[in-house]
């Protein structure tokens, strides 16, 4: 059992990138550095598709994506919205979607922020070029409910890695002249046989193949991974996160697995196929994966968001403010930080 951190220890960091008691590079850290106060980021769900859930070649709108298609169900985990579930009605413009999310928000904080639209539902890449420059361009210029313009520093864009043909890429690095753009790609796990195991359909090599095409162009990229894949121990997870050290991504975002509603994995975790991991477990881990990465990579979130009403497992995840703690008491217990161990 880790030894309690003394309550001072707990009030400060030795970690560089810091100026909390939080020893791993925050986002919030990252967004005050590079634009002098927080962001509202505001999830949109443009009407996007996915390659994954229709089960069709991507070779027409993408590049290849290392393994054999599946049957159009998707990654085991993804929900009917594909990752969007926090987005804002899909039937409604993005520009909509944006002043809603946006008014909120501003709500939630009592003043006006500049805003990062980010495209999260599904593959937001995976559309002609013409509809992508026309949503992006879009997305500079949105405005709040009642019409003033809003500053927008930077705009996220999550995709697969098989979905980023020449054209976009070039697109893309032109968009990233006018405004900060960020491509999230998700990962999930550095393993093969756990990308096939959750019909992920791409390999590690397709994933290899986006990240460096976008990073020669310039270009942002924060790499999502899952911690508790069925199949997968300690030493994976950990693997998972050495191979991405090496890349040294510019962000990083870890969740745990979450057992959603109506999924095949809700199936699986029914029949007693899928062991999840424990809130003390899971903060062990990602202690020990922060601990490999370089201090520099911005951690965007240690713990996902599983829609609400759609979550059957882990419930422990419901509580973020608990998860966080637990990560940073056992950081804290073991004088850990990110990049110690790098
Ligand atoms: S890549 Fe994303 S949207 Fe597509 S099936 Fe997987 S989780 Fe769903």
């Amino acid at each position: 059992m880790a030894v309690p951190c003394p309550a001072d220890k707990m009030q400060t960091s030795p970690f560089p990138y810091s100026d909390t008691n939080k020893r791993y590079h925050t986002y919030d850290y990252y967004l005050k550095h590079r634009y002098g106060t927080k962001c509202a980021r505001i999830p949109i769900d443009a009407g996007f598709s996915c390659p994954n859930r229709l089960g069709c070649s991507v070779s027409n709108r993408g590049t290849d994506s290392g393994l054999d298609r599946l049957d159009g169900s998707g990654c085991i985990y993804c929900s009917a919205r594909g990752s969007g579930d926090f987005c804002a009605d899909a039937l409604l413009p993005p520009a909509e979607q944006f002043a809603r999310g946006y008014e909120t928000l501003c709500k939630k904080w009592g003043k006006r922020l500049p805003a990062i639209p980010y495209f999260q539902a599904f593959s937001n890449t995976y559309a002609p070029l013409d509809t992508l420059k026309r949503l992006y361009n879009e997305a500079l210029s949105y405005r709040d409910a009642d019409g003033n313009p809003v500053p927008i520093p930077a705009i996220s864009i999550a995709t697969r890695p098989d979905c980023l043909p020449d054209d976009v890429v070039s697109y893309l690095a032109d968009l990233n002249t006018r405004t900060d753009v960020t491509v999230e790609l998700g990962l999930q796990s550095a393993k093969d046989e756990t990308l096939t195991r959750i019909r992920r359909g791409h390999s590690f090599a397709a994933f290899l193949d986006g990240y460096t095409r976008l990073k020669n162009a310039g270009i942002a990229v924060c790499v999502h991974i899952i911690n508790g894949l069925p199949g997968e121990n300690v030493d994976d997870m950990l693997f998972t996160a050495k191979t991405l050290a090496a890349l040294k991504p510019d962000f990083l975002k870890i969740h745990m697995l979450h057992v959603l509603k109506n999924t095949p994995l809700a199936g699986m975790w029914e029949a007693g196929e899928v062991p999840l991991l424990s809130l003390s477990e899971y903060a062990d881990i990602v202690i020990r994966q922060l601990s490999i990465l370089p201090p520099e990579t911005v951690i965007c979130r240690l713990t996902g968001d599983g829609a609400g009403g759609e979550l059957l497992a882990p419930l422990w995840t419901k509580n973020k403010r608990a998860v966080i703690a637990a990560i940073d008491r056992g950081f804290c217990a073991a004088d850990g930080w990110q990049g110690k161990l790098y």
